[in-house]
């Protein structure tokens, strides 16, 4: 297992599939003024499943695919079946807002994937129209629908929650757990890049603590669940609930003494942390020096991890957003 120079067991690698996205959701992507990656700046099906191999020869074992929008890859089902069939890769899970998976969920399935976590802002179609702008919440449901039917579980629901935009959801968004196993996690709003984007994340904010108050006085008191320390998830369950109801906090508590995952950008860089801009370059080597490169790489990439943010400061990831990361 890679352990960094804090002795956090680095074993999780996140991998963007692309920057661009079919929605804007408004702290995430601005509407005007964005340039996407060229295709040739993109990693080939061939360079990422090197890369993963590489992950998985130093200790790696839990993938997932984001972006941008990771369902809008053409070649998606060939990465998908190549890093599925790589000896060691245990976990293989895809971050999504799930409008093209009524399409995707069985082949996807077939390829090797083994779960999805699908982005839902809201229930309410003109709340959720404002806040993920091109987005519908009848699109969104059927992706969760054939999500659940081609076997891609347990659903994981993950709603980022905005002041003036979505907060009055809260409570029929967590009720969703009740009916159903499936489990819905509220995501604190970080500020990335310098745009309009880092305002609405700073200045619309919501703590989860609020955001489980709104949820308690409704529905009565969440029970805690135990959970695994790498997991960022506090888990908890409503009274009679079947599904679970997850807090993701990085603002307001910080989970980075926990932290196991490295990141990969659509355009070939290891991506540190997520909120600080340090990155090391693994596409130039990849395609000068070959797979061995990128393991040496990926060792100083695990080695260098920063300790954590420094959100508290003012201080975030300038250079990038969170489109250009990966969630
Ligand atoms: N497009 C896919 C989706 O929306 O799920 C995958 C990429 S998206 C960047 C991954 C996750 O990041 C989504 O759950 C989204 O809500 C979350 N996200 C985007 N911008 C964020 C921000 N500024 N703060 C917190 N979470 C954010
Ligand atoms: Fe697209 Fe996901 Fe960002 Fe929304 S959060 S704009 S769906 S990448």
């Amino acid at each position: 297992m890679p352990l960094d120079q804090y002795n956090r067991e680095i074993d999780y690698l996140r991998i963007s599939l692309t920057d661009n996205c079919n929605l804007r959701c408004v702290y995430c992507m601005p509407i005007n003024g964005l340039k996407f990656l060229p295709p040739e700046h993109l990693l080939t099906p061939a360079e990422i499943a090197a890369v993963a191999r590489a992950a998985v020869s130093v200790g790696f074992r839990k993938f997932r695919f984001t972006g941008g929008e990771p369902t809008l890859r053409q070649d998606l089902i060939d990465i998908v079946s190549r890093i599925s069939a790589i000896d060691g890769v245990g976990d293989l899970a895809m971050t999504t807002n799930g409008i093209l998976l009524p399409e995707l969920a069985r082949p996807l399935a077939a390829a090797g994937l083994r779960r999805v976590n699908i982005h839902l802002d809201s229930l309410h179609p003109e709340r959720l129209s404002r806040i993920m702008r091109w987005g519908r919440v009848e699109q969104i449901w059927k992706g969760i629908e054939a999500a659940e039917s081609a076997g891609l579980t347990p659903i994981k629901l993950n709603a980022v929650i905005a002041a003036g935009y979505n907060d009055h959801d809260v409570v029929e968004l967590a009720a969703l757990t009740i009916q159903r196993d499936w489990h819905f996690r509220f995501v604190e709003m970080m500020p990335f890049g310098n745009g309009e984007c880092s305002t609405v994340a700073r200045d619309q904010y919501i703590s989860n603590l609020e955001i489980r108050q709104r949820i308690e006085q409704r529905l009565g008191p969440l029970s805690p669940l135990p959970g695994d320390p790498s997991d960022e998830s506090q888990n908890f369950r409503l009274p009679g609930a079947r599904g679970v109801v997850g807090f993701i906090s990085p603002v307001s508590e910080p989970y980075c003494d926990h932290c196991n995952r490295m990141r990969l950008t659509a355009d070939g860089k290891f991506h540190l942390c997520l909120l600080n801009d340090d990155e090391m370059d693994i596409k130039r080597q990849l395609r000068e020096h070959g797979p061995d490169a990128v393991r040496e790489i990926l060792r100083k990439a695990v080695h260098f991890k920063p300790v954590g943010h420094r959100l508290s400061e003012g201080h975030f990831t300038r250079n990038r957003s969170m489109f250009q990361i990966g969630g």
